[in-house]
């Protein structure tokens, strides 16, 4: 039975040959033009994906698929701001028609728009952040589900936080709307398991980003962000988007539901 069992994965590590695992499939990633969207769409990209880069700004994407064209990726780009609905349809018809389907969607889009403690979060600053981080995650899994239904299979990945596990104190809103993804991962894959869709989650540390600035720019706060990383450094984009290609890829193929933390050891329990 051992051996057997031997042969079998032995076969399989044939198969899933680094930097093709991910051939043949279309990934759609928002946020993407920086930061740990970038990685991911580079990613994907590197592992064989065709890929869709989004964010606001026109000039944003258009730099994005520069550089990741020359880098000899196959990629294309609309502007997607991920609450504005005209441009999440634009950005699936961008992908139906330039490569003809959609097998993979990452929603990576968040905003933190207050510093300040939970409670003392404004109205207007928790519609935000709930609108943008929460309602768009589920209203683009919602949008794109028709597209990979007629792929019979594929994946879904929700970008959240270490955050939605132990709120950091200063970001009380956004630490509760990472929270939420959790679940929303946890519901949707329920949902969608039978039909071969998998939906999981990946909560970053502290990955050193414009978002971050705030907790690695200065000295001070330097200090006191890395005295939380038992690892003693902050994470890089690409230690996030090697966990997303193994997320989506048939590597992972038994795995649905999940919540996978990359934070150089910050602690993840609720
Ligand atoms: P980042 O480096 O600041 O990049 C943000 C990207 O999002 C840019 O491409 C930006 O481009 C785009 N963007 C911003 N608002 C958008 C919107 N409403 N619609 C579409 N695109 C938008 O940020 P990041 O650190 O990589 O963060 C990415 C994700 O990781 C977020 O969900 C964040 O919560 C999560 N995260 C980050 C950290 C961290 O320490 N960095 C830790 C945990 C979780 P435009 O300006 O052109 O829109």
């Amino acid at each position: 039975m051992l051996k057997v069992f031997g042969m079998m994965s032995g076969a399989r590590n044939l198969c899933s040959k680094a930097g093709s695992r991910l051939q043949g499939k279309v990934a759609v990633v928002t946020a993407s033009t920086d930061g740990i969207g970038y990685a991911i769409a580079e990613r994907l990209g590197q592992e064989g994906a065709k890929v869709v880069v989004s964010s606001r700004k026109d000039a944003n994407v258009a730099k994005a698929v520069d550089q990741l064209t020359k880098a000899g990726l196959d990629v294309t780009g609309i502007k997607c701001h991920v609450a504005n609905s005209t441009d999440r349809k634009a950005l699936f018809e961008k992908a139906i028609e330039k490569y003809g389907g959609i097998d993979i969607l990452v929603s990576n889009a968040a905003v933190n728009p207050e510093v300040g403690n939970v409670l003392d979060t404004s109205e207007t600053a928790w519609d935000k952040i709930f609108e943008v981080n929460v309602k768009c995650s589920y209203l683009l899994a919602k949008e794109v589900l028709p597209f990979i239904r007629q792929r019979k299979g594929g994946s879904i990945i929700f970008v959240s936080s270490i955050a939605g596990f132990q709120p950091f104190s200063l970001l009380g809103a956004y630490s509760v709307s990472k929270t939420a993804l959790f679940g929303l991962t946890k519901a949707a894959s329920q949902d969608l398991a039978s039909e071969n869709i998998r939906v999981n989650c990946i909560a970053p540390g502290i990955v050193k980003t414009k978002f971050a600035a705030a907790l690695h720019e200065s000295d001070a706060a330097k200090e006191t962000a890395l005295a939380q990383i038992p690892m003693g450094r902050f994470g890089d984009p690409k230690d996030i988007s090697g966990v997303c290609a193994f997320l989506v890829s048939d590597d992972a193929s038994f795995i649905t539901g999940e919540t996978i933390v990359a934070s150089g050891g910050m602690p993840s329990r609720l």
